[in-house]
């Protein structure tokens, strides 16, 4: 097996349990590697680091999969597998829609699988788990007894990666509109055309929380995509519903999944707007239109380090008009997916807008991503999910 060794004092990230190694850290390759291929890792002594595979044209050279000589083979992959199957099992009893594999959370970088039903969605976002998305793909289907994968294309990841990116059936076939139950609603995943592979997982748990906090209330989901929130809003038995999202297919599936799970003896309004919500905020607050619960759940603002500033500024608009729009006793329930702003950082920028709005605000909870979207605690990015429930007072 061919090898990289490290520069002097660059295995101190490594050692500390972070699982990647960038371009400028290693000062040589033994070996006619390619791309993808699995190494070991040493530091400039020559102690073993571990293994994982690299990529040249990235500028993550190298990523762990092991700490320990393991051969990377099928048992090694089924052996994850099974590890992430076990860490969830009991999560969410009775519902069939999770993340099964969620990357360098269940030690396995690049890879995304999601369950929908019994059918596995798959992602790769390197190029080592490209090339090997295939046998992947089979042994996920065994190890979960899945009929069928589908793997989803990412052409931002192929691009800074190298690889083709590809989008298919890898195992069997099945009708790419999969119908998953979570908690008391139904949602429809559309796997081609949906956003991320179809549905939003990583927000199940806070979805949950908007529901059990329902009940009487007006509600406005911003940044809806289709309607998940708001659904679980009406099932919570929300007077009145508005969602708002810029995509039309989103809306349109948003218009049917709100229909669908309104309650028919308690059904509350609902009604779903395709707008702009940064206009639509600003509307909003002009006509006095009033909530007591808004949500807002916009996409990154930020994917670089480079922009949080601006993303900054975004987030500190929207929550402002937000927290404008809302009744004495209102709740917002608000929420950022940048991997550059931490959880610290978002609740500066809600703090902000608080201090700029002038009412008494307190918070109610802080959240983050769903549990099947675990977290290393050696790499603060893959917490990219982080929310506050927050409450006017007056
Ligand atoms: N809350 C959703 C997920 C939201 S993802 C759920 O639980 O399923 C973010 C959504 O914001 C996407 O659907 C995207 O279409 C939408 N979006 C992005 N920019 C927008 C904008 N400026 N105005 C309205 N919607 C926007």
């Amino acid at each position: 097996m061919s090898a990289v060794r490290l520069k002097k004092n660059q295995d101190r990230r490594l050692r500390s349990g972070h699982p990647r190694v960038f371009s400028n850290e290693n000062e040589e390759y033994a070996g006619p590697d390619e791309d993808g291929d699995i190494l070991d890792v040493m530091d400039h002594r020559g102690a073993f680091l571990g293994r994982g595979y690299v990529n040249r044209r990235s500028l993550i050279a190298l990523r762990i999969l092991t700490r320990g000589r393991d051969e990377i083979d099928a048992a090694f992959f089924a052996k994850n597998f099974e590890r992430a199957l076990a860490y969830r099992e009991g999560l969410y009893p009775g519902d069939d829609a999770l993340r099964v594999v969620n990357a360098e959370g269940d030690g396995l970088p690049g890879l995304i699988v999601d369950r929908y039903g019994d059918v596995l969605a798959l992602q790769a976002l390197t190029r080592g788990i490209a090339q090997r998305a295939d046998r992947l793909a089979e042994l996920a289907a065994e190890v979960t007894g899945a009929r069928t994968v589908y793997r989803r294309g990412d052409p931002t990841a192929a691009a800074i990666e190298g690889f083709d990116d590809r989008s298919g059936w890898l195992v069997g076939q099945a009708t790419a509109t999969i119908e998953i139950r979570e908690g008391p609603c139904l949602f429809q995943v559309d796997l081609e055309e949906g956003q991320k592979t179809g549905f939003y997982l990583d927000q199940r748990e806070n979805r949950a929380l908007v529901g059990s906090r329902a009940a009487g209330r007006r509600v406005l989901d911003a940044f809806a995509y289709t309607g998940a929130f708001a659904a679980w809003a009406l099932q919570g038995g929300a007077t009145d519903v508005l969602a708002l999202d810029s995509s039309g297919p989103a809306c349109a599936r948003a218009v049917a999944h709100l229909a669908r799970n309104a309650p028919p003896d308690a059904p509350g309004r609902y009604e779903v707007r395709e707008v702009n919500v940064f206009d639509a905020l600003r509307a909003l607050e002009r006509e006095g239109n009033r909530f007591d619960l808004i949500v807002l759940d916009p996409p990154p603002f930020t994917r670089r380090r480079a922009a949080v500033d601006a993303a900054m500024r975004g987030y500190k608009e929207i929550n402002l008009r937000a927290i404008r729009c809302l009744r004495p006793g209102g709740l917002l329930a608000t929420f950022s997916c940048s991997h550059h702003v931490s959880s610290a950082l978002f609740e500066d920028v809600c703090r902000a807008a608080v201090e700029d709005v002038g009412r008494t605000v307190r918070i109610v909870s802080r959240v983050d991503q769903a549990r099947d979207h675990p977290v290393l605690l050696a790499v603060p990015e893959t917490r990219y999910l982080t929310g506050l429930v927050l409450e006017a007072l007056e």
